[in-house]
């Protein structure tokens, strides 16, 4: 096995190796002879030792009210968008345990919002801002500068270019769709990137 990559970031859960491969050290923990990291950060083995620790990320930024932060659209309920909350805004510092937060349909734009589909798609990447954060995490995306920032074709996949203030178009079959654009759409990176 070949996981515990010196330098590699990790997340709790990610399994490093065996317990027949390694030793474990800091910030891991070993379950059935498998040995997983405890923290984010960048594991590491000691070559003498056989040793496999997690050195703790440091400068992960706490998500406040008024963040903004980069997320993909997980599912649309009748009401409100869930959003696995990916990184923090615009420093791209990855946001530890995968949070989750929501859009309710009131804060998606400006105005009234008949239905989630006609703004946000599953897959989607947004930028939002956190409204509230406690005891879960709110979202708007309805200023003008937030939105959607890439967005896939529903027929094919590919990637969907804009057209229009908010007219998607995809530029391999042809494909319309319409979102709740952000003003920076299509300049930060596609969704493989997320
Ligand atoms: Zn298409």
């Amino acid at each position: 096995m070949t996981e515990a990559t010196p330098g590699r970031l990790v997340v709790p859960g990610d399994l490093l190796g065996t317990a027949e491969e390694y030793v474990p050290g800091r910030g891991t923990y070993e379950s059935d002879g498998r040995i997983y990291a405890a923290l984010l950060g960048h594991s590491r083995v000691d070559p003498s030792s056989r040793s496999v620790s997690v050195t703790a990320l440091h400068g992960i930024p706490e998500l406040d009210t008024g963040d903004l932060v980069l997320g993909r659209i997980e599912e649309l309920k009748s009401a409100m968008a869930i959003v696995e909350i990916l990184a923090a805004h615009p420093s791209s510092r990855t946001v530890p345990g995968e949070p989750e937060g929501t859009i309710h349909v009131s804060k998606v734009k400006e105005g009234y919002t008949e239905s989630l589909n006609d703004e946000l798609a599953p897959g989607d990447l947004v930028l939002a801002k956190i409204l509230d954060n406690h005891p879960s995490i709110k979202l708007t995306t309805a200023p003008p500068a937030l939105g959607v920032v890439a967005a896939k074709c529903q027929r094919c996949h590919a990637t969907l270019e804009l057209t229009g203030r908010s007219e998607l178009v995809c530029p391999r079959c042809g494909n319309r769709e319409h979102r709740k654009v952000s003003a920076d759409y299509g300049l930060r990176m596609s969704p493989e990137t997320g």
